[in-house]
């Protein structure tokens, strides 16, 4: 065990390779739990903090941390958060349909809500784990899910339902000669038989246990088989073979390493007290008695310590002794009604507990449906979308051709001095190339938005800058603007779509230009950084007011002031600068005052490498 652990622990220490490191921290918290609970905890944790990172997952680690966490916090009472955490694995071992993973968190989450008297529910868990186990063909685990079920059924007092359980838990654990298992299931026959009166029902199946425990040299085991057997004894009122059974017990726990504080010998140890008792021999029981209670509340195992308290009460006044008998009666009834207050409060605590993760799980699947109905809802859009486009392309565009070709035909047939013809037909002209202008805009940033494909090669920047600014020279000197290139590049080469970045580039400049007034000026500069390449397009225009610019990017968003709704446009260009900006993982942001001008910023990673 010892050398397990500093095996696990080199694992741990060596791990470089992050699934790796978050395997040998599982595996190592798995084994230590029951030794070191707080450092299992820590370990776990650890390894649920690797597998969740946002920039390299690892499911199957973050469950099996999650259900190690779990375990944990079972074994500190800490209900609350164990539930969540098997729930959460229990989730995640179902995304990745991972049986064994899903079957072990079934089993911890039955036993959690047996412990906290929630039978119903962890019914329902051990018959998933059972079926999941038949599903994989799993013997083992099916009869340990059988023996789980009718632990279950035993603990809500439903026997009719437990034994049908045990049997088929042990037919299983003989198939696959499971014979720990076996050894379980016939001791726990053996109590629950005593419970319900079938003593030689029960002698022989605790028996049957003791046997295979000492085959395979379980002393833990054997104790406990002798306790079972001893108790079927003395509930026979066998009381000598009882005492034999007994004492034999607790000596075998004291072999297995197992102090006579521990709370399976206390039980014994009470357990042969009664029987003294019960056979009439007080001086031995108030021996064992005595010694047990001194025990039981040295460990605050109450229910024992009331026990013992009727008991020695019992003893003394059939002693004669009413002073002492009434003293424990006293002692018994206090105590008692200590354990119930305790218990109900505990009960209390449960239910708020259930309650609470009840709650949170209805709330998590009905986000799951929202996230669902949602995806439902974005995949018609998109179809409708896609729809749409492909009528925009041939039932607008055509006609649009048509009324152009139209035009030209009617300036043939119109006589060159009719002015007024020609001004109304460059105006139906105007409108026709706006239109055909929106459309384009459409469909490219509706091909954007659903993923179009780069062509991704490198270019050098400086030069497409140059002749990006000399595509633009005319309409700025046509506002006698400024138009200034500063460029701090030299060779840099970036890998990108040139005609995409081009695009972009070509909406921010001519909007600089549109929305800049007579005689101001537009600058573009551009930088780089390790990783990145910014341009920003700056010019001293009429600005934008502050609450509009969270949506400049959205489309067909236009600012609402005379100031810019003079000025012709569509509300596209700044949505198709986002979409093809992010496309190759870069950002686009804009800051402005009002009256003063605007700054249209652009970062691009240098390399596909760099997109983030
Ligand atoms: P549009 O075709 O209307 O220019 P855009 O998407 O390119 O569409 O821009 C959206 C809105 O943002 C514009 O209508 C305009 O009001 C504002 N805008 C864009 N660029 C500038 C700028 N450089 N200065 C001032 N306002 C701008």
């Amino acid at each position: 065990m010892a050398d397990h652990i500093q095996t696990l622990e080199a694992r741990v220490a060596q791990a470089t390779a992050r699934e790796d490191h978050v395997d040998a921290l599982n595996a190592l918290a798995r084994e230590i739990r029951r030794t070191d609970v707080r450092r299992a905890l820590s370990m776990a944790q650890q390894a649920n903090t690797l597998a969740c990172a946002p920039s390299h997952s690892y499911p199957r680690g973050q469950a099996d941390s999650l259900l190690t966490l779990s375990t944990c916090n079972r074994l500190l009472g800490q209900n609350e958060q164990a539930l969540a955490q098997a729930l959460e694995a229990l989730a995640v071992y179902q995304q990745l349909n991972d049986l064994t993973g899903q079957q072990a968190t079934l089993s911890h989450l039955g036993a959690l809500y047996c412990n906290l008297g929630e039978y119903p529910t962890a019914l329902d868990f051990q018959l998933q784990f059972l079926s999941l186990a038949e599903q994989s063909g799993d013997l083992r685990n099916q009869s340990t899910a059988a023996l789980q079920i009718g632990f279950t059924y035993s603990e809500m007092g439903r026997y009719a339902e437990t034994f049908p359980y045990y049997d088929r838990g042990l037919t299983l654990c003989q198939a696959c000669g499971d014979i720990q298992t076996e050894a379980r299931i016939l001791n726990s026959y053996c109590v629950d038989s005593t419970n319900i009166g079938e003593y030689s029902k029960a002698l022989a199946h605790g028996r049957r246990s003791l046997q295979i425990f000492e085959t395979i040299g379980d002393v833990y085991g054997q104790g406990v088989a002798l306790g079972s057997i001893g108790e079927a004894q003395a509930a026979a009122g066998q009381y000598a073979e009882a005492l034999e059974s007994l004492l034999q017990a607790l000596g075998v726990l004291r072999a297995a390493g197992n102090d006579l504080n521990s709370y399976e010998a206390i039980c014994i140890s009470y357990q042969i007290g009664l029987a003294n008792l019960r056979r009439g021999d007080l001086d031995q029981a108030l021996l064992h008695l005595q010694q047990t209670l001194a025990s039981a509340s040295a460990a605050q195992i109450k229910i024992v310590e009331y026990q013992c308290h009727e008991r020695l009460a019992e003893l003394f006044e059939r002693r004669g002794d009413l002073r002492q008998a009434l003293e424990h009666y006293r002692l018994f009834h206090a105590k008692r009604e200590q354990v119930f207050n305790e218990t109900s409060d505990q009960k209390l605590k449960n239910l708020e507990v259930l309650h609470r993760t009840q709650q949170a799980f209805a709330e998590a699947e009905r986000q799951k449906q929202l996230r669902e109905d949602d995806r439902h809802y974005f995949e018609q859009l998109a179809k409708l979308q896609r729809e749409f486009f492909s009528t925009a392309t041939h039932d607008l565009k055509n006609p649009l051709s048509g009324l152009s070709l139209g035009i030209d035909l009617l300036e043939l047939h119109i006589t060159p001095t009719d002015k007024d013809a020609f001004e109304i037909l460059a105006g139906m002209r105007g409108g026709i190339e706006r239109m055909i202008h929106l459309i384009a805009d459409i469909l490219d940033l509706a091909k954007l938005e659903t993923g179009r494909a780069l062509v991704i090669e490198p270019i050098m920047i400086a030069p497409l800058l140059r002749m990006l600014v000399q595509d633009h020279r005319l309409a700025a000197d046509q506002k006698q603007l400024t138009l200034d290139l500063q460029v701090e590049l030299g060779d840099l080469a970036i890998e990108c779509d040139a005609a995409q970045l081009r695009r972009a580039l070509d909406n921010l400049i001519s909007n600089a230009i549109k929305y800049t007034p007579i005689g101001g000026r537009v600058t573009l500069i551009a930088r780089y950084t390790p990783a990145d390449m910014i341009i920003k397009v700056i010019d001293t225009g009429i600005g934008i007011p502050t609450h509009d610019l969270p949506h400049l990017f959205e489309r067909f968003y236009r600012i609402h002031d005379a100031d810019h709704l003079e000025i012709e446009g569509t509300g596209l260009g700044l949505a198709i600068v986002k979409a093809i900006v992010e496309q190759h993982g870069g950002q686009v942001w804009a800051e402005s005052q009002l009256g003063a001008g605007s700054i249209f910023s652009l970062r691009m990673p240098l390399s596909r490498a760099h997109a983030r």
